[in-house]
């Protein structure tokens, strides 16, 4: 089972009017085969799909979600703020409540620009770190998925860094010619091509816990010579935490790894749903935007009211009783983590989950669980598309795709989570014997 009736008629409508029938190319279920399953309603850890069945999610929107579905202060919020009118291009106080509350729950944050999306936080982040550098180039990490921006999209070349080739058509290659490429986890690289590049060098990006091309947690080692290059040779460190802000605890993978990046973008979390991504930093370096600086950014729908109404109200929720959604998210995901371990032991697997707080991943591989994109084992995808289609036909929705992680909301709970791991133990049985 995968798509029901409704759901593919609803597919091949799609279908003709959209490519792929999507609006983002990963929910077309191309790498685990079969027809998506399209969603009707939802709440909490659950959904309803448009032949009315029933499934705990573990995509959350990719990430959002963090308190579950439609979750009820966020909801309230949409609403009292969409009666005062959708969108303004001009000043107002729900701006500031969200950037009050980001600027003072992460301590090295003076200063935040909201925009509408994860990459476009990206986008002028970098943008911001070319102009304040005066430097063109940037550095970027195979599988660190940073959004679209052409030179963004770069293929990973393993070993020594070469300059990037870009990975989708359509993208010059003098926008990708600026872009350099190393692995994650090579501290050895990333220092030879620091002295080699070092003062040419704009900023050097990572995911604050690269999450996007499964889970590969970096050493705290690693992330500090980051830290001291970049500090050493003028180059911006920018952590990308769309992901990791506030999904980690308030203050992300920079407080995970006790550092201070230079920028910081956010997306996911930080609009509770609704499309809002936002970059910063501190004030000497912010107040380089126009219209007090040269660097140029702008949006008509920046700083939207009803989306920092959402942002505002999910970030409320989460700092609340001194931040104990954090500790309950730690349980749940712990609890999650043990029981599919065990099912896997239990079956006679060397595979590895990997876990930070509430995002884990499988990695279906014997041996140790990778921490670069090149220790990832091709033949995990193919044992992946099994597995998510026998937890489909038992009501478990994971993401379609081998490489993108599970998502642990505030909205699960202990016995949805033995039920998932119940689903599993079947599932594993049935698919690898
Ligand atoms: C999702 C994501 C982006 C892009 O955000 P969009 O809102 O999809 O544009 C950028 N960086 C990271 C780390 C992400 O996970």
């Amino acid at each position: 089972m995968t798509a029901g009736p409704r759901s593919s008629e609803l597919y091949a409508r799609a279908c003709r009017l959209m490519p792929a029938g999507v609006n983002s190319p990963v929910r077309a279920f191309a790498s685990v085969g079969g027809e998506p399953i399209f969603y009707d309603r939802a709440s909490g850890c659950r959904f309803t799909d448009a032949d009315g069945r029933e499934f705990i999610d573990y995509v959350g929107s990719w990430g959002p979600l963090i308190l579950g579905h439609a979750h009820p202060a966020v909801i309230e919020a949409i609403t009292i703020s969409a009666a005062d009118g959708t969108s303004f291009g001009a000043p107002c106080a729900r701006e500031i409540e969200l950037a009050e509350l980001v600027v003072d729950t992460v301590p090295f944050l003076e200063m935040v620009r909201f925009v509408s999306s994860g990459t476009e936080a990206v986008m002028s982040a970098v943008r911001l770190a070319r102009g304040v550098t005066g430097r063109d180039a940037i550095v970027k990490f195979t599988g660190c998925y940073h959004g679209h921006a052409d030179y963004l999209l770069v293929a990973a070349g393993s070993g020594l860094a070469t300059f990037g080739t870009p990975s989708s058509a359509g993208v010059p290659a003098s926008s990708a010619g600026h872009t350099l490429l190393l692995p994650l986890d090579d501290e050895a690289a990333f220092r030879r091509l620091m002295t080699k590049h070092g003062d040419e060098i704009a900023a050097v990006i990572i995911e604050g816990i690269p999450a996007n091309n499964g889970l590969l947690p970096q050493s705290k080692s690693f992330v500090d010579v980051l830290r001291t290059e970049c500090t050493r040779h003028g180059a911006m460190l920018i952590f990308d935490e769309v992901i990791t802000g506030f999904r980690l605890g308030p203050d992300g993978a920079a407080g995970h790894y006790g550092i201070e990046p230079d920028l910081v973008t956010y997306g996911k979390i930080i609009g509770g749903g609704m499309p809002v991504g936002a970059y910063g930093g501190k004030r000497a370096h912010m107040e380089r935007l126009a219209p007090l600086g040269p660097v140029y950014q702008a949006g008509t729908l920046s700083g939207n009211p009803v989306a920092m109404a959402a942002g505002a109200a999910a970030l409320r929720t989460l700092l609340a009783d001194g931040g104990s959604t954090w500790d309950r998210l730690e349980t749940l995901g712990a609890r999650l983590e043990t029981g599919l371990r065990e099912v896997f032991t239990k079956h006679d697997h060397q595979w590895s989950v990997v876990r930070r707080g509430s995002i884990l991943w499988l990695a279906l591989q014997d041996g140790p669980a990778p921490v670069t994109a090149e220790d990832i084992d091709s033949g995990a995808a193919e044992r992946y598309a099994g597995l998510h289609a026998a937890l489909l036909e038992r009501g478990v929705y994971l993401a379609p795709s081998a490489y993108e992680v599970i998502f642990v909301s505030a909205a699960h709970d202990e016995a949805v989570i033995d039920q998932t791991v119940a689903a599993f133990d079947e599932a594993v049985a049935e698919v690898f014997g």
